[in-house]
């Protein structure tokens, strides 16, 4: 478990400033947690980190597992989708998510931050994807999981100096549309964003 600004998890982060505000991130389940896989191909560099995008997992069943375990395999699931070949997977170089958030509230470490994501197509430069897993068309997130999304969010924008408006959902910047990331999460992130 990962519980401090850790270079691994967040890159460049300007310790000096970090140290003065004293920022805490919440605990960070490591990738290693999950997956043993390397990334599959070369990715293109993330560059300087401006945006947040919220996803949620969205399959057809709700997903309401908090057990670690069964979470664990569930992220390698979604690793193995995005990265399988087409037609039946993505054909990413990794799962396509930065970070993920599950329904217990742990965070989790997905795609290092130091590479784009692959989860808003055109829009991944500069952009780091959370995913909090559920359906959130059929179902809620859970009070923990709010809050690891909120403290998630919060640590990032503190980190690397984002700014409110560039907090953004899956459907608001997304060129085809999409539910992403369902009713429920939408109007979580509008109340903790404010706007
Ligand atoms: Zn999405």
């Amino acid at each position: 478990m990962i519980s401090s600004i850790d270079e691994s998890v967040f890159p460049g982060a300007p310790h000096a400033r970090i140290a003065g505000a004293g920022i805490q991130a919440p605990a960070i389940l490591p990738r290693s947690a999950f997956t043993q896989a390397a990334p599959t191909a070369a990715m293109m560099p993330m560059g300087a980190i401006e945006r947040v995008t919220i996803h949620h997992s969205g399959f057809p069943q709700a997903w309401t597992a908090d057990d670690q375990q069964l979470t664990a395999e569930h992220l390698e699931f979604i690793r193995r989708f995005h990265t399988d070949a087409q037609p039946q997977g993505r054909g990413w170089a990794d799962i396509g998510y930065h970070f993920a958030v599950d329904r217990a509230g742990r965070v989790w470490q997905a795609r290092t931050l130091l590479h784009q994501g692959a989860h808003v197509r055109n829009h991944n430069q500069h952009n780091v994807g959370i995913v909090v897993l559920g359906n959130f068309d059929m179902q809620s997130p859970t009070h923990s999981q709010a809050r690891g999304l909120t403290d998630l969010v919060t640590c990032l924008r503190c980190i690397y100096a984002i700014v409110p408006m560039a907090i953004r959902t899956h459907r608001e910047l997304a060129d085809e549309p999409t539910s992403c990331p369902g009713e429920a999460l939408m109007a979580q992130v509008r109340a903790f964003r404010g706007f």
